[in-house]
């Protein structure tokens, strides 16, 4: 894994003083970092009373680790490993949460002709990115591909069950849970009154109103070629914003990179894209539309974040070239 890579993705204003004066009030800022969904997660919050802040970004810490441990393929204990390792040939139970999640992403799969599909696992193993990562046999990737996609996955609301109709089918929320973790944290943060916070899962970004005395957080987009200057730098409130690129999780042969992001349709890594940004109401809608365009090209990829209320985005092509949905309403 590319971790100065995923460090990078999408950095944010640098609070550097404990506590900023603000509309005549003092604002302490609270900033605590946690290893947790194989990332850096960090939460930054702007709030006068620090023991509050400090409770509140406890407790959401908590909530990102708990969703962690019943999503990840990482953890044998989570429910989705569960269902995994149990090949789920009969109908098989899971909790209301994890339905709806998996309801939310088959919606997601099919509004965008299948680019977005969390039956990628066999496909994800096979390519062991998080082990450095190599090029499989066609046979290899042909054989998996007959484990992969959506249409095979059955879910029945009514009973709350989910079942796999192919052998060796295997789920992998990589690219919906991290946003979908940092939503429920954002919502703990709300609960405890916090107005004023960022929650940053590598790169997966949640925003709760504006910086303490402003009304936006300047948010600054990591370049996908190159380290030493931003893509962008957008002033956002109340918001997500999620980055999907080829700089994450990757690997070179000669001079074709391989990276994380895989077309569920043919196996291979998406081609078509260096990098894709996502503005939206939540971040599990933006972690997975990032995903989802990144794989569909910046021309059908623009027509599809275009066609989602509320979504805005950036598409850097393959030959990095920036393409907007809306470059003045992302205040450009
Ligand atoms: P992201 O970084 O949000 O773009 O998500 C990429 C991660 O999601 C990968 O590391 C895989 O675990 C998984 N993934 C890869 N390709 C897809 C896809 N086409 N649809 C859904 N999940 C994917
Ligand atoms: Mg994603």
């Amino acid at each position: 894994m590319n971790r100065a890579g995923i460090l990078a993705v999408v950095g944010f204003e640098i609070l550097s003083c404990a506590v900023l004066a603000a509309c005549g009030g003092k604002y302490e800022v609270h900033k605590e970092t946690r290893l947790v969904l194989g990332t850096v997660v960090e939460i930054t919050i702007g709030h006068p009373d620090r023991d509050l802040a400090r409770m509140a970004s406890k407790e959401a810490f908590d909530e990102i680790e708990r969703v962690d441990a019943l999503l990840s393929n990482h953890n044998p204990q989570s429910e989705i490993a569960g269902l995994n390792a149990s090949g789920a040939a009969e109908a098989t139970a899971v909790s209301e949460e994890v339905f709806a999640l998996l309801e939310r992403a088959e919606g997601i799969r099919v509004a965008s002709a299948g680019a977005f599909d969390v039956t990628v696992g066999p496909l994800v193993e096979l390519w062991a990115f998080d082990q450095g990562g190599r090029v499989p046999e066609d046979a290899a990737i042909a054989s998996s591909l007959a484990s992969v996609g959506g249409t095979r996955l059955e879910l029945d609301e009514k009973a709350g069950t989910v079942r796999f109709l192919a052998e060796g089918m295997k789920i992998d929320l990589g690219a919906i849970g991290k946003g979908y973790a940092v939503d429920r944290a954002a919502a703990i943060l709300e609960s405890a009154g916090i107005e004023s916070a960022i929650i940053d899962a590598g790169g997966d970004i949640r925003l709760l109103g504006s910086r303490p005395g402003k009304d936006f957080w300047r948010i600054r987009v990591k370049h996908p070629r190159k380290v030493s200057r931003p893509l962008v730098d957008l002033d956002l409130a109340e918001t997500a914003i999620v980055t999907s690129g080829d700089y994450e999780r990757f690997f070179m042969v000669g001079e074709t990179r391989y990276h994380h992001i895989l077309d569920p349709r043919t196996g291979m890594p998406a081609r078509l894209c260096q990098s894709v940004t996502v503005v939206a109401p939540d971040t599990a809608g933006a972690d997975a539309y990032a995903t989802a365009a990144f794989v569909l090209g910046p021309e059908e990829g623009l027509r599809y974040l275009r066609s989602l209320p509320g979504v805005e985005g950036i598409i850097v092509d393959a030959k990095g070239e920036l393409l907007w949905t809306d470059e003045e309403k992302m205040g450009q």
